[in-house]
């Protein structure tokens, strides 16, 4: 789950970690009486949405009068924000965070990643950071440096000078820089994130670090145990059909393709979109159902996929283990009937009491297309989903 910049700079400011002074505004009037508190221009109106390279996109504006923040606060707030990362649809801005312009030394990127890898915590880190550090990683990834923290002993000393090291940092520096390298590792493991990540980390000309950006993410599974951070979701920021989905426990996430597809496992969910494009379309969703999925889920994936209005053709694929093929094959023609389909269908299923399916499917007077093998029924729906 992705929270707002607002959000994670008020996370680091309760854990000692420098932000500049700030707040969130809604409307240009609540922005003039932030930067009036804030006492001291140049102010920033940065725009609050879940996506990075708002720079770039004009969603970030230096602000030298009141004049100017209500200005930059008016033209932003409503505005639809397109960056690199948003896609060419844009987002909708609903809000700006006014706060203290800094003064820039040097720019550099801190990130930590969980890596499945070795399982530890990787730290991500560059003296070249800013609004072009992709370009950084692709052109010169030498200036990107990579320190795992394996996370049974835990971030130490030893650590933070490797990091220290590679960023060049001015001796000045590196003190204040350890102290918070160390807090947004304990922030990272307490809060279970997924990503921290500070571009640009900022240095400034009176040798302070101070993040300047604020991005969090936090692993889904691991929200149960932390309620306040659920309270910072903002299901405006999420695909609406994903949101949809996850009402019903589906595990299900939106994509740009054309052939819908539910299939129970997430292994098996890969391998058939990996079939789809092979037969040459492009999947519409990635969908599982889940390993023991009833008859009640199977119409709640079908109504997610029926509501996505890009879907051309739907490919159903189950191997029947725990749920059987012969009550896979009821839940299916139930659905159908109730969802009312308006979109071919095709089913390949295997497992036990296939036979029994297969009868159920074929007598049920629905169109369905029904496939012998993944091959086969990843080239029917093609063929019908572009
Ligand atoms: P994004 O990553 O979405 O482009 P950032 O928050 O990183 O947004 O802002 C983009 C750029 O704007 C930064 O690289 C920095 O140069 C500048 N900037 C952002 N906030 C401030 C600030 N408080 N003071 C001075 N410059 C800022
Ligand atoms: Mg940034």
């Amino acid at each position: 789950m992705k929270i707002h910049e607002f959000q994670a700079k008020r996370i680091f400011r309760q854990n000692h970690i420098p932000v500049p002074d700030g707040d969130v505004a809604v409307d240009p009037q609540k922005a003039v009486k932030i930067a009036q508190n804030i006492g001291k221009f140049p102010v920033v109106v940065k725009a609050q949405i879940h996506a990075g390279g708002r720079g770039k996109g004009g969603g970030v504006k230096l602000a030298h009068s009141l004049e100017d923040v209500s200005h930059h606060a008016d033209a932003i707030i409503g505005m639809n924000l397109v960056t690199h990362q948003t896609g060419p649809e844009g987002k909708r801005v609903k809000q700006v965070l006014v706060e203290s312009g800094v003064d820039i030394e040097k720019e550099l990127y801190l990130s930590l990643i969980p890596d499945r890898e070795t399982a530890c915590v990787l730290v991500i880190a560059s003296e070249a950071g800013g609004m072009d550090i992709e370009e950084v990683a692709s052109k010169t990834p030498e200036k990107i440096i990579k320190v795992r923290i394996n996370p049974l002993s835990g971030i130490q000393p030893f650590h933070c000078r490797k990091v220290s090291y590679g960023l060049n940092l001015p001796k000045p520096v590196i003190k204040a820089f350890s102290q918070m390298l160390n807090r947004l590792y304990q922030l990272f493991i307490e809060k279970d994130c997924s990503l921290v990540e500070i571009n640009p980390l900022v240095i400034t000309k009176q040798n302070s670090v101070i993040a300047l950006d604020a991005k969090m993410d936090f692993d889904d599974n691991a929200l149960f145990r932390h309620k306040g951070i659920l309270e910072l979701r903002d299901l405006d920021e999420e695909d609406p059909l994903d949101v949809e989905a996850s009402k019903y426990n589906l595990n299900y996430i939106n994509l740009d393709g054309t052939v819908g597809n539910m299939v129970n496992g997430a292994g098996l969910a890969m391998a058939v979109m990996d079939t789809i494009k092979l037969a040459g379309a492009e999947p519409a969703n990635f969908l599982d159902v889940g390993g023991g999925a009833t008859a009640e889920m199977v119409e709640n994936g079908f109504k997610i996929i029926l509501s996505d209005d890009k879907v051309k053709g739907i490919l159903i694929n189950i191997f029947g283990g725990i749920l059987r093929c012969d009550v896979l094959a009821k839940g299916v023609v139930e659905a159908a009937k109730k969802t009312k389909i308006n979109v071919p269908l095709v089913v390949r299923m295997e497992g036990t009491n296939v036979e029994e399916g297969r009868r159920i499917l074929a007598e049920s007077g629905l169109s369905l297309f029904t496939a012998v093998d993944m091959k086969d029924a990843g080239e029917k729906v093609a063929r019908i989903g572009v």
